[in-house]
């Protein structure tokens, strides 16, 4: 019989070093937000396939509306022949996404395609090559991602150069002392140091910041970036990779900035477990690159569209936006709770059900604790539940529960998470 050792060491002996693994477990199946594994344990899941499945795992109408898709047609490239799930995908997302102007969508497979391709439009529109992204800020694992992603280890040890003309400004952080003052003037000091405003094709930032700690932009933040972008003709992207799907209570976390930006990106749980990723933006920075200029051979698949759509319908039946606020809500006060006795929980924050805790030894906020996070974390899937870090300093522990999940399997996880603590004391 398999076990999650064996499989571990033929993984070992198989698969490069360099794909990391945080659970030493193998699943055997899932069901919206629980998993068993390959020795028959059941587990709650707090982290959705890195804030994949905010519809949960195996959602019954998406797994029907895939298999619904396989039998029609699964392939064809759309740039060969065309398929109308994919033109009405990018129907949808261009009425969800904010901004007073006409929207156009492309759509990719990944996450870092997403991105890539937002630079890629960015500077066709602009005819400018900089790009300014944020510290902590993570984008992806190609080569322009990479060089986007705001930290070095371990994402981009060994792997340089990455493309030029990047920079980076500081990402505001109250807690870890970085105001939005900070933050918008050390954009300045690029355009003094480092690159003129006139050769700066866009910015880009997450609006929670997601493998860099759950950090919120600040709305005055992202007003002064719109300022600025609008001073001196800069493109304003959303890396909504992981923010977007209702994750924060909008379908979009961008929808919640009192400034729209010009180009969003999204992908994850945008098609439930499904791999597509996505592109919306001003109609007219979108039709800037020549025909031929964007796509890809499995770009917008027939099976990720379909997946979408039924995302889409799954989140209007099931009324998840406004799921993913009170989820949210109860998440914040139970980790609230649990933050009342575990005096190393220097922070409970979030947007929508997008919420963290961030540890810090003895609660001292100048030095965060990632031993005790990793051990939290090893603890919590000992005892049931499969939990998540991140952020710069390795110590903050993220929810992305699906929003299906019952209040009860909710509550489960937190109180499995409440004897974790409690056990390492
Ligand atoms: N941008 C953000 C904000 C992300 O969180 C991620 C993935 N964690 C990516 C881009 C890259 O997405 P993918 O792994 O699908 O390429």
């Amino acid at each position: 019989h398999l076990s999650n050792a064996a499989l571990m060491a033929r993984r070992h002996a198989a698969v490069a070093r360099g794909v990391g693994q945080t659970h030493e477990i193998f699943v055997s199946r899932a069901s919206n937000a629980e998993v068993w594994d390959v020795e028959g344990r059941r587990y709650v899941d707090f982290a959705g396939g890195i804030a994949v499945l905010n519809t949960g795992h195996c959602h019954p109408q998406i797994s029907a509306a895939v298999k619904a898709q396989v039998d029609l047609y699964s392939h064809t490239c759309f740039q060969v022949l065309a398929y109308e799930p994919y033109v009405e995908l990018a129907e949808r997302l261009n009425a969800l996404a904010p901004g007073n102007f006409t929207k156009k969508s492309i759509f990719l497979s990944t996450g870092a395609e997403a991105v890539e391709n937002a630079v890629k439009v960015a500077r066709a529109y602009t005819r400018r090559p900089g790009v300014i992204a944020f510290t902590g800020g993570y984008h992806g694992r190609t080569m322009m991602t990479l060089g986007l992603t705001g930290k070095v280890a371990p994402y981009k040890l060994g792997f340089g150069p990455f493309p030029g003309e990047v920079f980076h400004a500081l990402y505001p952080n109250a807690l870890h002392g970085v105001s939005v003052d900070d933050a918008l003037h050390s954009v300045e000091l690029l355009f003094k140091n480092d690159i003129e405003p006139e050769r700066v094709a866009a910015f880009i930032l997450e609006p929670v910041q997601g493998e860099g700690g759950f950090y919120v932009a600040p709305h005055d933040f992202v007003a002064g970036l719109r300022a600025l972008a609008d001073r001196y003709g800069i493109l304003l992207i959303a890396d909504e990779v992981q923010t977007g799907a209702g994750r924060t209570g909008t379908w979009f976390a961008c929808e919640q900035w009192p400034v729209a930006p010009d180009l969003i990106t999204t992908a994850k749980s945008m098609a439930g477990g499904f791999p597509i990723s996505g592109l919306v933006g001003r109609a007219e920075v979108m039709d800037a690159p020549a025909p031929g200029g964007l796509g890809g051979t499995y770009a917008g698949s027939p099976i990720g569209c379909a997946a979408a759509l039924a995302v889409l319908e799954v989140f209007e039946a099931e009324q998840l936006l406004a799921r993913s606020r009170t989820l949210g809500e109860r998440l914040t006060a139970g980790l609230r709770g649990i933050a009342a006795s575990e005096p190393a929980i220097g922070d409970v924050r979030g947007l929508g059900a997008m919420v963290a805790i961030e540890l810090f030894e003895g609660g001292d906020l100048a030095r965060p604790d990632a031993a005790l996070t990793r051990n939290v974390v090893a603890e919590a899937a000992r005892r049931g539940l499969i939990l998540l870090s991140c952020g710069t300093y390795g110590n903050v522990i993220r929810v992305l529960v699906p929003l299906t999940a019952s209040d009860l399997l909710v509550d489960e996880g937190l109180s499995i998470l409440a004897a974790s603590f409690a056990a390492l004391r």
